[in-house]
């Protein structure tokens, strides 16, 4: 499916305030109209063409080098259509139609509608919300008290065919303005489907509006959590031992289903315990023959990208050896430093000490290794 995108950017925003129409103000640190440019290039499958419509194609390129950029009309559906005829050249399977001034589109939205495409010719978001909906008269009288369930709040961007709103738009009746691009398509008999969209799609209208959407779209705030594993391998025959991937020479190996690196294995289950995933044996289960022998690398980067995947960062480990032998001092420096290149942190993020428990108990009579770790993180909240 060939994707296009048209924005209309050629309002002059007067009810937003400010000299600069409100596509080119600043938002979050950057200019309006460009949260919706970096959106909908990251549509799934990518973006065959962008047309801006716009009155100010200096500041406009500025934003979007290699968006075409078309000049705006007199009102809303000109500019439309000043457009779509600029995709005419080489004609989209499907267009994006967007309003500018809706900064805050996702990719789950996006997705939603290019989904509903494949069922329907025309689509559009629809704004989240419990709010019951009344029909007034312009001077606030109450009119009637529509059932709430069967009407919605609708947003862009909306989503059609292209040669279909080509042509709903070359029937419509000119002089006659519609409220959108869906009322277009509707009037030309085009069946729409609408999909779930975000209150993140808010419109600015007033200049208290920035403010709302500023919020809106600030990154969630990260909130601090800890985690901490324990682990302990048996030596058994062999002449060396991994622990934090790094191989040590010694008189015994360490059992275990995989390189029995405790050490990781405990940091693993730390990191896991951070975000609640469990730990290391539900992700790896030892009753998988696949994980047999595996190097640990595998168990802590898995971890850590878990932690990117939530949007959130590793601040520190620290992992602690129990044992009387090997000695681990002469090998520390290569074991934090492999663990920083796993985990993809600073090495001053990584902390491995060792400690023996002056020959009482398992790890005292040399029996095998334990390890204890803890991870500090952060989360999206
Ligand atoms: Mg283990």
């Amino acid at each position: 499916m060939r994707v296009a995108a048209l924005i209309v950017a050629a309002g002059k925003g007067e009810r937003a305030g400010g000299a600069t129409p409100k596509q080119f103000q600043m938002l979050g640190g950057k200019p309006v109209l460009r949260w919706s440019v970096e959106a909908l290039r990251g549509v799934p499958g990518g973006l065959q063409s962008l047309v801006i419509v716009s009155n100010d194609p200096e500041r406009t390129r500025a934003i979007a080098p290699d968006a075409l950029i078309a000049p705006g009309g007199q009102t809303r559906m000109e500019s439309v259509q000043a457009g779509l005829a600029a995709l005419a050249g080489d004609p989209p399977d499907v267009v994006l139609i967007h309003d500018a001034a809706r900064p805050g589109l996702d990719l789950l939205t996006l997705d939603r509608l290019l989904d509903a495409l494949t069922t329907a010719p025309a689509t559009a978001p629809f704004a989240p919300g419990a709010d019951s909906l009344r029909r007034i008269d312009p001077e606030g009288r109450l009119i009637d008290c529509p059932p709430r369930d069967a009407l919605v709040r609708v947003q862009t961007p909306q989503a059609f065919s292209y040669a279909a709103i080509v042509a709903a738009y070359a029937a419509w009746p000119s002089g006659r303005v519609a409220a959108d691009d869906l009322e277009v398509a509707h009037a030309f008999g085009l069946p729409a489907r609408l999909v779930l969209g975000s209150s993140r799609l808010a419109k600015i209208t007033h200049p208290e509006d920035f403010a709302v959407l500023e919020s809106l779209l600030a990154p969630a705030p990260l909130v601090p959590r800890m985690g901490f594993g324990v682990d302990a391998h048996r030596f058994g025959p062999g002449d060396h031992v991994t622990l934090c991937g790094v191989r040590i020479p010694h008189d015994a190996g360490l059992l275990g289903h995989s390189d029995a690196d405790a050490a990781w294995h405990a940091l693993t289950d730390a990191i896991l315990g951070a975000l609640g995933e469990g730990d290391i044996g539900d992700h790896f289960p030892p009753t998988d023959p696949q994980w047999r022998g595996v190097a640990s690398e595998v168990f802590l980067q898995h971890a850590g990208s878990l932690v990117a995947a939530r949007g959130g960062r590793i601040v520190n480990v620290d992992v602690t050896l129990i044992c009387e032998r090997p000695k681990i001092k002469p090998h520390r420096e290569a074991m934090r430093a492999e663990t920083a290149r796993v985990l993809d942190i600073p090495l001053s993020a990584v902390s491995v000490k060792a400690t023996t428990t002056e020959e009482m108990g398992f790890t005292g009579r040399r029996e095998g290794i334990a390890a204890q770790a803890v991870a500090s993180v952060l989360c999206p909240a």
